[in-house]
């Protein structure tokens, strides 16, 4: 059933700003486009489900690429709009616009593909990728493409000077008075929180580590109550660390078939491989296929709505090169809300260790 929470969450997606928002990011619609034009052999003919369809752009997307039946459900009101566009549109054929929560829809066919657009800040934040997974687990047919098919989330070290001055040391000179007894409340209110933002390559102390890789294939829901996972990073340069960034990429591949000789592979316009990148003691990025259409969020790839993600810490540290920051990060839903995301950090540098824990709400 329905709670209070996913109400309030359904209805946020009621209103057109938001929408807007996603639709102007052309880093993440015309990504989304192009890997459905990719799959147009696995798309043409076939009948798809679109979990969340918005205004409906993606179901679009699949019926220009041949789909010859789209269910596109949408549990919001926005669901009322997204018929009209279907219709003026010429496509009432082919899209069927169902509200309701995709949990809760009921339809009379298997589908041969999936397509969503889920994808929260920090990655799971909203935690939709389970509404997937049930459409998935119910509707999908054996051997069906789901797009996007594979998520990582990854993490970094960050040095951000210019924006630590302007929230905490301007209190230390405020039109020539002393206000650092501001200082504790300043920090509090500005870093307590996870901070959406966007920063540079230049703000990162070094290569990023993989927190999380998610096949969409495969993944359970319940993996995604509780992540945790150890980091260690080495300083590339001397800087004050003030707190670690966290963005994500989605891939989409075909689904897996399997090889003769070496185990799991992945369909043409996915060629998807299992090995690391430049083989450092990080876990770093993923060895990606030429073919592989990837939907980015980092900070050195063109700015997407979901910019990054900051955990601050209350005080800096100072970092030599090649000193060690270590530590774990959990990520894990809220039992007050699932949709929130809490954040258990621990982290330590030069003898000092440290424990933050935030929510993001
Ligand atoms: N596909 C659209 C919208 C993506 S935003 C686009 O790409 O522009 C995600 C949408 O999924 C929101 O409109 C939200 O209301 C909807 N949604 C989230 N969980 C859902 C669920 N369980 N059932 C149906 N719709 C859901």
């Amino acid at each position: 059933e329905c709670t209070d929470f996913d109400r309030a969450y359904f209805d946020s997606y009621a209103h057109v700003g938001i929408h807007e928002e996603m639709i102007k990011d052309h880093v993440r619609t015309e990504t989304y486009r192009a890997a459905i034009m990719r799959h147009r052999d696995s798309i043409a003919g076939k009948v798809v489900m679109d979990v969340g369809s918005g205004t409906g752009i993606l179901s679009i997307f699949c019926a220009f690429a041949g789909a010859r039946r789209v269910y596109a459900v949408e549990a919001s009101e926005i669901a009322a709009q997204a018929k009209e566009v279907v219709r003026a549109n010429n496509l009432s054929e082919k899209i069927i616009v169902l509200h309701g929560r995709v949990e809760d829809i009921k339809i009379d066919e298997k589908v041969d593909v999936i397509v969503s657009e889920w994808m929260g800040y920090m990655l799971l934040y909203e935690c939709m990728l389970a509404s997937v997974i049930f459409a998935r687990d119910k509707w999908l047919k054996p051997g069906g493409l789901i797009l996007p098919s594979h998520a990582t989330l990854y993490m970094a070290p960050v040095t951000h000077s210019d924006r630590y001055r302007e929230s905490i040391d301007f209190w230390r000179d405020v039109y020539g008075i002393d206000m650092s007894a501001m200082l504790p409340l300043a920090k509090q209110s500005a870093f307590e929180e996870p901070s959406v933002e966007t920063i540079t390559g230049e703000n990162v102390l070094t290569w990023p580590y993989e927190v999380k890789f998610l096949d969409c294939y495969t993944v359970e829901a319940q993996e995604l109550e509780s992540i945790t996972t150890d980091y260690r990073f080495s300083s590339m340069m001397r800087a004050p660390l003030h707190g670690f960034a966290f963005w994500f990429d989605v891939e989409f591949n075909g689904p897996p078939i399997f090889a003769s000789t070496n185990g799991l592979q992945f369909l043409p316009g996915g060629s998807y491989t299992d090995s690391y990148a430049n083989g450092s003691s990080n876990r770093t990025k993923r060895a990606k296929s030429d073919e592989t259409i990837v939907l980015s969020t980092a900070p050195e790839d063109d700015p997407t709505h979901w910019q990054q993600t900051l955990l601050y810490f209350y005080d800096p540290i100072e970092v030599q090169q090649d000193q060690i920051i270590e530590g774990s990060i959990t990520l894990s839903q809220s039992k007050e809300n699932a949709r929130f995301l809490n954040i258990h950090l621990e982290y330590s540098s030069g003898g000092r260790s440290f424990v933050k824990e935030s929510v993001m709400r």
